[in-house]
């Protein structure tokens, strides 16, 4: 049967990241990882994250058993609590259940998996364009037709909010809607609070299902949008993911949740589908990873390792601040051709930046600097040493 399968095209981001390894140059600047980096180019490892591992690892009960299949309760616990605030009422209702995951990108997969198997009707889901590329392919892998709003415009560098509600309005009553909860990937624009609950209420008339994704939680805003949507009585789901907020990239900590709307049995109704999640969970994964669970439960969990955390993401989104704010005086000051508003107006991680294809090809064959071909860039890939090249290279590509 190999005989018969065709190559498949290399994955863009993991590609970029290979041709970024492999140039020589001492030049070269990678603004394609979605990982956050310190000022010396490095990975970080959070100063909590390393005090609560080093705990972990040094205490002798630790023991290397199976998880159950939810995961570790202290996590999931912690998690929900994270999301929907700890007075929630869907907490003390018991109308929501958690599962851990294979960090987001298993929490998605989780959610669409069991959207596609257990709705009734199996809605087309409704993914912003531009996305997560991965959103694509998780979703239709599962089965789950796929359909798009609008969300980015390139006049503006900001949201097409009109663009958006006129698609989610034509939507068919009851479509599955994915929103970005915080710090949207790739654009870096979110929707004003108001704007949310304009989109709150055109979805409680068409009746959609709200499916949100939150990556970046602690480097933009909080859970706002979720708890708002909660409030308003919608059932919904969130994956989750721990790895960028913790830099827990690679021990793959996520958690899934799923809250039903208020009423007699949704207690009831929820356990049911928890049983059903759990049942997929199992023939997926059979349980989830232990070690970034525990690291997570710990300073989740403890008050001073909390507040510690909560320094940790500062010091992050603090830095990349001031690389948002750097950049933009440097195109300004060299009178780069075109607006450079959107650098600082734009949130979290990364900053679409609104150069062409061309532009990025230019950047990267001329510069050596490695971005997405959208033009999108992560701005924990600047710092102070290469801020200047960067807005040189830019400058000079734009005037081409
Ligand atoms: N959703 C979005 C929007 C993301 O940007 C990411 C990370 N790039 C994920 C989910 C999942 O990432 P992970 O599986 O590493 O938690």
């Amino acid at each position: 049967t190999a005989s018969t399968v065709a190559a498949a095209p290399e994955d863009p981001l993991f590609g970029l990241m290979k041709a970024y390894r492999e140039d020589p140059s001492d030049k070269k600047v990678d603004l394609g990882i979605g990982a956050y980096r310190d000022n010396n180019a490095k990975p970080w490892v959070l100063p909590v994250v390393k005090k609560a591992d080093d705990a972990i690892h040094n205490d002798p009960n630790l023991n290397h058993e199976y998880l159950s299949i939810g995961g570790l309760p202290d996590l999931t616990a912690a998690a929900q609590k994270l999301i929907v605030g700890a007075d929630s009422p869907a907490i003390k209702e018991k109308r929501i259940c958690t599962l851990q995951t294979i960090s987001g990108t298993g929490a998605v997969h989780l959610g669409g998996l069991f959207l596609s198997k257990f709705h009734p009707q199996k809605p087309t889901i409704y993914l912003s364009n531009p996305t997560w590329a991965n959103h694509n392919q998780i979703f239709s892998n599962v089965g789950l037709k796929i359909a798009q709003y609008p969300y980015f415009s390139a006049k503006t560098k900001g949201l097409d909010f009109d663009g958006m509600l006129s698609a989610l309005r034509a939507a068919p009553n009851g479509s599955i809607i994915l929103l970005h909860a915080c710090a949207h990937n790739p654009t870096g624009v979110d929707p004003t609070e108001d704007q949310w609950r304009q989109i709150a209420t055109l979805m409680r008339e068409r009746a959609h299902f709200p499916f949100f994704d939150t990556a970046y939680q602690g480097f933009a805003s909080d859970a706002w949008a979720i708890r708002y949507f909660i409030e308003q009585g919608f059932e919904l789901c969130v994956a989750q993911s721990f790895a960028k907020n913790f830099g827990l990239y690679g021990e793959r900590t996520g958690a899934f949740h799923f809250v039903s709307a208020g009423g007699a049995d949704a207690s009831a109704a929820n356990a049911n589908v928890a049983s059903q999640l759990a049942i997929l969970q199992r023939s997926e994964i059979s349980n989830p990873p232990a070690y970034g669970a525990r690291i997570a439960a710990k300073v989740l969990n403890d008050p001073q390792l909390f507040k510690e955390w909560e320094d940790d993401l500062r010091t992050m989104s603090g830095r990349i601040l001031e690389m948002r704010s750097g950049l933009r005086e440097r195109l300004e000051k060299r009178g780069t051709p075109g607006s450079w508003e959107h650098i600082t107006s734009q949130i979290g991680m990364f900053s679409f930046t609104g150069l062409t294809e061309t532009q990025v090809k230019a950047l990267r064959d001329k510069w050596h600097v490695y971005m997405t071909k959208n033009g999108r860039i992560s701005m924990a890939g600047l710092n102070t040493n290469n801020i200047d090249y960067f807005a040189e290279a830019v400058d000079s590509v734009v005037r081409e």
